[in-house]
């Protein structure tokens, strides 16, 4: 019996999530076009490429991180590079939701993030995209239950990765200051429930909708384009797949179509890189709850889970009071299609939903005018759920 334990938990360590090794770590991650301002939070050293001692910095000094390697944050001094610890800095602004992220943002970011607070973050590689990008859950937080929320299934719906790395920002931020987003003490909450993440879940459609390079070619791609070059309404991966049609959950009912800028299901349930990097997620996790968010109609799908109709209800309707989005009815006409929200919903019978954070823009990205707005309305959803999920 105790060999079956031993053996079943190496083969759980092989098959575990890839932990970002110090290894990669230590390579130099450029900030590229995004450096962040930090503040030292005591006084601390700043020292050369050998390790020596340049200068102190001191306590409320600020400094603007052009790169991060392993756990020194990078400057530039008299024109050469020089480094500081990240865990004696602080972030002053992580992001600037009011404008478009790239993927190549977002994972740089989370990088910094996830270097200067070990001990509240924990990053995680979960799977990679079609055309090879990382696709990365940061886990905040050192609370044992955990929720989840994820972002960016849709392409050309990328304002909905600026709304989690926002909450990211904003939310660890809180935690280190120990100060309240309204109600919520940020600290005590993260430490009984953690928030995992997963802020782009299809970072190839993004990086196309977006008018970013992509290694797919524009002819495959402008044919499953309707031979269209406005790349900006794209919703799919980049195999023209949609992959909130790729849970295996009354698949067979969605009508075969062809690879196609949106609303194609595949050939199979699971055949996508990035749907079966959030299946995996799901089926490993013990998330207690699940937002997933898009951004069409300023409405909330949700699925009836078997057994907890009351907690769901509830749930639901406060992440409707919160952000002022319709419910949407569950009835034979909204049931669930092949959905993650639904496919959570099936295996995990607990509450999950689809939050569309924005009115319909037509066949285009969410203008980045509603970004006030939309943030306004998003800014405490996960502490929120995470606070109601306390008592489950
Ligand atoms: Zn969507």
């Amino acid at each position: 019996m105790k060999r079956l334990i031993l053996l079943s938990l190496v083969v759980a360590a092989i098959f575990s999530f890839n932990m970002i090794s110090a290894e990669a770590a230590s390579d130099t991650i450029g900030l590229g076009k995004y450096p962040v301002q930090v503040v030292a939070k005591k006084n601390t050293e700043l020292k050369d490429e050998q390790g020596k001692f340049i200068k102190t910095v001191a306590k409320g000094d600020k400094l603007l991180l052009q790169a991060i390697k392993g756990k020194s944050g990078v400057i530039k001094y008299s024109s050469k590079s020089a480094y500081i610890s990240l865990t004696d800095v602080h972030y002053i602004q992580l992001v600037d939701g009011a404008k478009t992220i790239p993927y190549d943002e977002v994972a740089a970011k989370l990088k910094l993030v996830s270097a200067m607070y070990p001990s509240l973050t924990k990053l995680q590689e979960i799977g990679k995209s079609v055309e090879g990008r990382p696709l990365y859950s940061l886990k905040v937080g050192t609370g044992d239950k955990e929720i989840l929320l994820d972002a960016s299934f849709h392409g050309r719906e990328h304002m909905t990765a600026n709304v989690l790395m926002e909450m990211i920002d904003t939310y660890v931020k809180a935690y280190v200051n120990g100060t309240k987003i309204e109600k919520y003490d940020v600290k005590k909450l993260l430490s009984e429930v953690s928030i995992v993440f997963v802020p782009m879940v299809n970072p190839d459609g993004v990086t196309l909708s977006q008018g970013g390079k992509v290694k797919t070619s524009m002819i495959k791609l402008k044919a499953m384009n309707n031979n269209s070059t406005n790349f900006n309404r794209w919703k799919a991966n980049i195999n023209g797949v949609d992959l909130n049609r790729q849970f295996n959950v009354n698949w067979h009912l969605i009508k075969k179509t062809k690879p196609s800028f949106k609303e194609y299901k595949g050939k199979a349930p699971n055949t996508e890189p990035e749907a079966l990097a959030i299946k995996r997620l799901i089926d490993r996790g013990n998330h207690l709850a699940y937002v997933s968010y898009h951004s069409s109609g300023q409405i909330i799908y949700w699925s009836q889970t078997k057994t907890k109709f009351s907690r769901t209800k509830k749930l639901v309707k406060g992440v409707s009071n919160i952000t002022g989005y319709k419910l949407m009815p569950v009835t034979k006409k909204n049931e669930p299609i092949a959905a993650s929200e639904d496919y959570f919903t099936k295996v995990k019978d607990r509450p999950a939903m689809t939050v569309e954070i924005a009115p319909f823009a037509g066949e285009a990205s969410v203008p980045l005018k509603r970004w006030n707005n939309v943030w306004k309305q998003n800014k405490t959803v996960g502490l929120y759920v995470a606070n109601e999920a306390r008592n489950w």
